[in-house]
């Protein structure tokens, strides 16, 4: 894989025309038109500025949220687009494709960025008809020009054959960003080498999205902690009743088999809850006494403190997933606690990677110390692709 690093000796050497194309994970939650978490925005400033710094013009492609293939102003990249130039110190203009587009990276100075309306816009960009991806690919190398190249940083979408994630590196000189790499590198580490004992915590909502990745993460890991909506089938499989909680009836079977390996850990305790929302009547009860009409929704103190226990003696810590419903502050408790048992593994030592927008969020918005994890992932689906043992076609696409 060429990196950013060779791309700029080439760029120091007057080796291209110094348009460079990056697609970028821009992709942030909104509350109507505020950020309310710029974690990857922040991200993708390294490699940014990086290439500012050579003069080079950026034209940067991303995406945001799911619109229908069709513009939508509640979808627009422009709160984005202002604050990518706060964190840049310059202003970054935003622009549709077409004629605004060629018009406002004609313009751009030296190191200047301009920013292309959510791509997903246009319904070629996920279209699964190779020729319609091509043809979005080709009009963005065409922004860059004959001499341009493009740089892969959207670590959050290299999991997508999309037309700016992976057509378009079949049409420019190509290189990973120094977000995709750090990332590369540090999901390798957790798959080839990882330091004993590995103890894996996922949470989340849905079970099955998950199953690939628990089926090849068993073999690897000393423990899997289950928390979050998940473990209800989990512990559904075990024989509990689990009342009104998240549940997939369908996945018990597999459940059932996947805990005969003896490695998955399940919350003893959870806080049900009658209604879901901030306002419910909360109880903490054990697993096996979840009344009928409530719900789980975190993981209880007991749980925590046994997940802890777990946490505390590894040498490797991968999470995904919130073990509760942080966002609601009587369901937060669990998700603090498990996060803060790993911020303590890692001062002890241990290497420790948070894989998943919602669990990067949750870090944020739970107060926690991002430097206290040794990495936080931009990409959640992603990073488990990539554990799955799954080819990413935007790594693989660098590769040839
Ligand atoms: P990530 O983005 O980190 O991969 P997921 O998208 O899989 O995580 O899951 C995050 C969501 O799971 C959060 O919005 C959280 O509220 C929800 N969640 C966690 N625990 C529960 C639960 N017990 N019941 C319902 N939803 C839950
Ligand atoms: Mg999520």
């Amino acid at each position: 894989m060429k990196t950013l690093g060779d791309l700029v000796a080439l760029l120091d050497e007057d080796l291209f025309g110094r348009r460079v194309l990056v697609r970028a994970d821009l992709n942030v939650p909104l509350d109507g038109s505020r950020i309310t978490d710029d974690g990857r925005i922040r991200a993708s400033v390294p490699t940014l500025a990086r290439l500012r710094d050579t003069g080079t013009r950026v034209v940067l492609v991303a995406h945001l949220g799911r619109p229908k293939g069709a513009p939508d102003p509640a979808f627009s990249l422009a709160p984005v687009a202002e604050r990518l130039g706060e964190l840049l110190g310059v202003q970054v203009p935003l622009a549709d494709l077409g004629d605004e587009a060629r018009f406002t990276v004609d313009a751009l100075p030296e190191g200047g960025v301009a920013l292309l309306e959510n791509i997903r816009f246009d319904p070629r960009e996920t279209s699964k008809n190779d020729d319609e991806r091509a043809s979005l690919a080709r009009e963005l190398a065409a922004l860059v020009g004959p001499e341009g190249v493009f740089v892969s940083d959207g670590f959050g979408v290299v999991h997508r054959k999309q037309a700016s994630v992976y057509d378009v590196a079949q049409d420019l000189p190509s290189y990973a960003g120094d977000l995709v790499l750090a990332e590369v590198e540090v999901l390798r580490t957790l798959t080839e080498s990882p330091k004993r004992p590995y103890a894996v915590v996922l949470g989340g909502s849905k079970v099955s999205d998950k199953l690939a990745v628990i089926e090849a993460l068993l073999p690897k890991v000393d423990a899997l902690l289950v928390g979050g909506g998940m473990c209800y089938t989990f512990l559904a499989a075990h024989g509990y009743g689990v009342g009104d909680s998240l549940l997939e009836r369908d996945q018990i079977g597999t459940c059932r088999k996947l805990l005969e390996s003896g490695k998955i850990v399940l919350p003893s305790d959870v806080v049900v809850a009658d209604e879901f929302s901030a306002e419910a009547n909360t109880r903490t009860v054990a697993v096996d006494a979840i009344p009928d009409g409530w719900k789980g929704l975190d993981i209880g103190p007991e749980s925590v403190t046994s997940f802890g226990e777990v946490l505390e003696g590894a040498a490797t810590v991968f999470w995904n997933g919130p073990v509760g419903v942080f966002e609601l502050a009587p369901f937060a408790d669990g998700t603090r606690g498990v996060a803060q048992a790993i911020v303590e593994a890692t001062a002890a030592g241990a290497f420790s990677v948070v894989g998943g927008g919602d669990s990067a969020a949750a870090v944020r918005a739970l107060g926690l110390p991002e430097d206290g994890f040794s990495h936080i992932s931009t990409g959640g689906g992603a990073s488990l692709e990539y554990l799955e043992g799954k080819t990413l076609p935007g790594l693989a696409v660098l590769e040839q």
